[in-house]
Parts: structure tokens; sequence; C-alpha cells
């Protein structure tokens, strides 16, 4: 009997040695967050581990859904397919989510103005419906914030701003190791502080907002004016304005074009002058830049380092560090949105 059974054990063995594949256990599926970065033209995303690595990255439009229904069903039906081509196997713990006007505490998308939904869009309910795990959402600047304290150049601090010079600006403000989000959920608008009495139109409504001068669109805006005040040849005049980018710009600045430098030179001036009031606010060890107009540099850079400083009162300068996003080769808002639950849901 003892005999039987130990060729019978030996046979298992030897059967198991013939087809080690068929036994293999399964991969272990990797802990992720999705990391949703909501913009007016595009929605970028991707699947965020704990330690910031990112996985399937991809982007679909926002702009050609007109209700959110849709877009919801596109973005999820998008992101659930390229997970299912992935020859990793994720666990999903969560989806943090940056978006303009997005209230930390209500998980709501509010009166948006860059975006087709208007009104008030209960975006984290909504999104339960097609992963029922925890759903977080914060501004687009607020999540670019945690992604800076998490995984980029602000990871040793506690008292930080991140400003983002892109179509608008936006800032998330850091205190204490803390994102602020205001007792209502909307704190950190600097992009909207009055820069200048009775000054450009603003798309929020009021004149002379500080993104009105300070952001992508605000130095096209500048070009333009020292285009029709100045009779300075430039190779930015071929340009029409709808083409124009910030990049554009800077190009023609590092060539010497004299508008481009002037122009730099303008917005540094409103936004170092600005960033000092906010200084004297939090006391903050830096503020960062990011986004397609911090690209350019020192250009933007050394001018509003110049301007922030002549601003500043005694007791702040020469301590305050001006730095480039240290996230800017990497999708700091979706590794933000991410760790908007790794931070704080699961800790
Ligand atoms: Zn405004």
């Amino acid at each position: 009997m003892l005999r039987q059974n130990l060729s019978f054990v030996i046979f298992l063995v030897l059967l198991l040695l013939q087809f080690p594949v068929t036994f293999k256990s399964p991969a272990m599926p990797l802990d992720i967050v999705i990391g949703i970065d909501i913009g007016g033209t595009y929605t970028k995303y991707g699947f965020v581990d704990r330690a910031g690595n990112s996985y399937l990255e991809g982007s679909v439009d926002t702009a050609s859904h007109p209700d959110i229904d849709s877009y919801l069903e596109n973005l999820f039906s998008t992101i659930d397919s390229a997970s299912g081509k992935s020859d990793k196997t994720f666990k999903i713990k969560g989806i943090g989510i940056g978006a303009p006007n997005g209230n930390y505490y209500l998980g709501t998308i509010e009166y948006a103005p860059n975006l087709n939904w208007k009104g008030v869009i209960h975006l984290a309910d909504l999104v339960k419906k097609y992963h029922d795990v925890p759903v977080a959402l914060t501004n687009d600047a607020n999540a670019a914030a945690l992604g800076e304290m998490m995984y980029g150049g602000a990871r040793s601090m506690k008292d930080f701003i991140v400003i983002t010079l892109g179509t608008g600006l936006g800032s998330g403000i850091v205190i204490n190791g803390n994102v602020v989000y205001g007792h209502d959920g909307f704190a950190g608008e600097l992009g909207h502080i009055v820069a200048m009495d009775n000054g450009r139109q603003c798309g929020c409504g009021k004149k002379g907002c500080l993104e009105t001068y300070a952001s992508a669109t605000g130095i096209k805006r500048t070009v333009f004016e020292l285009l029709s005040e100045r009779i300075e040849s430039s190779s930015l005049r071929d340009i029409p304005f709808s083409e124009m980018t910030s990049k554009n710009i800077a190009e023609a600045a590092k060539k010497g074009d004299k508008i481009a430098l002037k122009a730099f030179e303008i917005t540094g001036k409103i936004l170092g002058k600005n960033l000092a009031n906010a200084v004297a606010f939090s006391s903050p060890e830096a503020i960062f830049l990011f986004g397609g107009l911090a690209q350019a540099g020192d250009l933007i850079i050394k001018p509003t380092k110049e301007y922030m400083e002549k601003n500043l009162l005694k007791i702040f300068q020469n301590k305050v560090k001006l730095l480039p996003s240290g996230l800017h080769d990497k999708n700091a808002a979706v590794l933000g949105a991410g760790g908007l639950i790794w931070n704080e849901l699961l800790i």
C-alpha cells in the first residue's frame, strides 16, 4: 500500500515537472490608484502606485462631450479597455481627480468656466457608478501641489506654494504639510486676486485678475499690446493670436527678440509683486512654478524673483526659493490626483 502511494506521489511530481507553466501561481495584482486630471480640452489619466510610478497613461477628449454622462462613459471605457489589454493585473484602491473648481469636501465641480458642464456636477458620486472605490477630488493646482510634495521637489518641505502657469493661473498652498482647502473647499485661487485696478477682462467676470497677466494666455495678451504700441521688428508679428504659444514667445526671447524679452519682464514684474503678497500671508519655504509658461525657465523665473524680492518685507528677503517644478517631465497633476487617495484615504 505504502509503495503504491509512493509511486503515485512520484508520478504526480513528474507530471508537475512536465507542465510547470500550468501550475504557476498567477502574478499578484499591483495596488494602484487611478489619477485623473480633467482639463478644459483634454483629460489625462494614469494608474499610480504608492511610490509614484505611473502606468497606462493616456488621455481622452473633454471638450467634445456636451454632457457629463457621455464623457464619463467614454473615459472609463477607455481606461478599462487599456487595463484589460495590459500584461499586468491591477487592484484599484481608489480614484483621485484634479479638476477646475473641484470641491474637496463635496466631491463636486462647481461652475467651472472652462468646462461644458454647467452648474454643480456631483462628480465623485457619478464616478462611483463605474468603480465602487473611494473617490476624492480637488482642484488641479492642489493636485499638482500634492504631486510636488509626494514625488517632486517639495518632498522635504512642509510649507510651500505651487503656481501653475497654463491657460490660467492656479495655486496650491501647503501649510504645515497640509494642502489648504479652506472652510468651503475652494482655497487657493491666487489667479483671481486683483493685480490691476480696472485691468484686463478675466474669464471669471472680474477685471484685472492676476491670471490675465501671469499665465500662458496673459503673456500672449502682453505681447499683442507691445506689438501694437511699438514698431520694432519681431518674429512674433507673423503669428496670429490663436496660434501663438508661450513656447513661441520663449523661443523668440532666447534669440534676443526685444518684444518677447519685454513681455517676460512685464509678466515677471506682475507675478513677482503678487507672490511677495502671498509670501506675507503664509511664509513658504519655496514657491514652485509649473506648467507651459514655467517651462521658459530663467526667462520667467529671473524677473519674477527680482520683483518678488523688491516687494518682500525685510524679514522674508532672500529666504524664499523660487524653483521650477521637480515634476516637469512627469504628469504632476495625474500623480497628484493619485496622491490624493494615497495621502489622505489610506494612511
Ligand atoms: Zn478672474
